[in-house]
């Protein structure tokens, strides 16, 4: 392997946090104790901690010396117009409004625009985004490319939309009772994949002949743009800042997860260029979040955003974001483990239908694959399969996603690469020791988004 094919840190560590070792036996406790849900287990009994890339990133010196200038007024904090002018520079949308995180805005936005009985459109689902939708009745549809449901398909921008179905849908359902197009960038359930320069352009343009409204979801909208420099053709020379702009350009709005790409620990926004939907989402906001000023969030934490995302659009640093989720992925494929492919931009997913094959999806193969890589080597993870995908809430039927999968989602700028040989080591481990991994059933079941909070045991 050639290791110069991965860029290194443009950082240096100034402070550090120790992290408990456990053994196997300890953990195997902790594990029934949480009830075979990694979500349940206490971060102090995690060695490498890969639950989620959201609001676990490491803060720079830069950000923390903003915390210092937090402007805590209940209103008109100058924290929040060094945010509103950072997003606005950024993005390129008119209007911003802030939220306590990404589902703050999901939740206003899904409340304005969507009347009940209408469709969003979407490339695959996310489970808070589509709860929102589907809470203010609206119907959710899966538009992304085929591709994207296989996890072999190893072709790039897997999470495009496909416009024929897009099409198709409008030619159903009648432009109308297409409340807006939802398009998340990167696609995070398909294993972070990106979509391309030119289907956003195609998109927009078929939205816009429809009159239909256009929002991203733009979570990593960064990494998206990186891989738009690195595998699109005519972008190469372009800085990812300008990319980042560009995608926007084809959007009437998104919403936005502060606690990913933004670089901070919490937090998100809601931007838009329509002045109606606007005033609208300013009604909301003091309902649910705060004042159009804070939103939710403290002075501190909007500088630390603002400044956050001043250097998530930096080309250096998101070429090594990029290149070190690789290297993780590629020692997996080098060793046989079956993945995602291609490896996505903010996590490796582990393929756990070829992993397990001795198991059957109601066995709940991912679920299973994740709470064993904890017992073995201390490295938590998440499940991205059966379980997350939940019910219908109309049939109260399962959805069955294709995709069964584990996600090792990597923070950002908080591991080494030696991290991640730890990572790879025990994965492969356990794919040696596959047979060993048995079935999970239900014990517990949550009525809404099943799997924070879902109990199972050993079948
Ligand atoms: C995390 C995430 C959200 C929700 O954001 P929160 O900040 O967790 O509320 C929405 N969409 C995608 C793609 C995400 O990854």
């Amino acid at each position: 392997m050639n290791y110069n094919k991965y860029a290194a840190e443009p950082f240096r560590i100034k402070s550090v946090e120790y992290v408990e070792m456990t053994t196997q036996k300890q953990r195997e406790e902790r594990m029934q104790q949480a009830g075979y849900n990694t979500f349940l287990l206490d971060s102090k009994d995690v060695y490498i901690d890969l639950l989620t890339d959201s609001g676990t990133n490491a803060m720079s010196d830069n950000q923390w010396a903003g915390i210092m200038h937090g402007d805590e007024a209940y209103a008109g904090s100058r924290n929040w117009y060094h945010l509103e002018k950072t997003v606005q520079e950024l993005f390129g949308f008119k209007y911003v409004v802030p939220t306590h995180q990404g589902r703050g805005a999901e939740n206003l936005l899904s409340t304005i625009a969507i009347k009940p009985g209408q469709y969003v459109p979407g490339n695959m689902y996310f489970t808070t985004t589509r709860y929102h939708q589907e809470a203010n009745g609206g119907i959710f549809r899966d538009v992304i490319v085929d591709a994207a449901h296989d996890s072999t398909a190893n072709i790039p921008f897997k999470g495009n939309v496909d416009l024929a179905k897009l099409e198709a849908l409008i030619a159903e359902v009648g432009a109308e009772q297409i409340a807006y197009v939802c398009v998340a960038i990167t696609c995070n359930l398909a294993g972070g994949q990106p979509v391309s320069m030119q289907n956003l352009r195609e998109v927009s343009a078929l939205c816009r002949k429809h009159n239909i409204l256009l929002f991203m979801d733009a979570t990593r909208c960064v990494e998206n743009a990186y891989f738009i420099k690195e595998q699109e053709a005519g972008y190469e020379q372009t800085s990812v800042k300008d990319i980042v702009r560009e995608q926007f350009s084809y959007a009437d709005g998104c919403t936005m997860s502060g606690k990913k790409d933004c670089l901070t620990n919490i937090g998100g926004f809601l931007c838009m260029n329509d002045e109606n939907l606007f005033q609208e989402a300013k009604e909301l906001v003091v309902v649910f979040e705060g004042m159009p000023s804070y939103g939710g969030m403290a002075g501190r934490d909007m500088e630390a955003m603002a400044r956050g995302l001043q250097e998530s659009v930096q080309d250096e640093y998101i070429k090594y974001r990029i290149e070190h989720v690789r290297y993780l992925g590629d020692r997996l494929l080098e060793a046989g483990v079956p993945i995602v492919e291609p490896i996505g931009g903010h996590a490796v997913f582990l393929d756990a239908h070829r992993f397990c094959p001795h198991l059957k999806q109601n066995e709940l193969p991912a679920q299973s694959l994740a709470a064993h890589l904890y017992i073995a080597s201390g490295v938590r993870s998440m499940e991205r399969g059966i379980v997350s995908a939940g019910r219908d809430p109309n049939t109260g039927h399962e959805h069955v996603p294709k995709l069964e999968t584990v996600r090792l989602t990597i923070p950002r700028r908080v591991y080494t690469y030696k991290h991640l040989d730890v990572v790879a080591d025990a994965v492969i481990h356990l794919y040696n020791n596959r047979n060993q991994i048995r079935g999970l059933k239900w014990v517990y079941e949550p009525k809404r988004l099943r799997f924070f909070t879902g109990r199972f045991e050993l079948m």
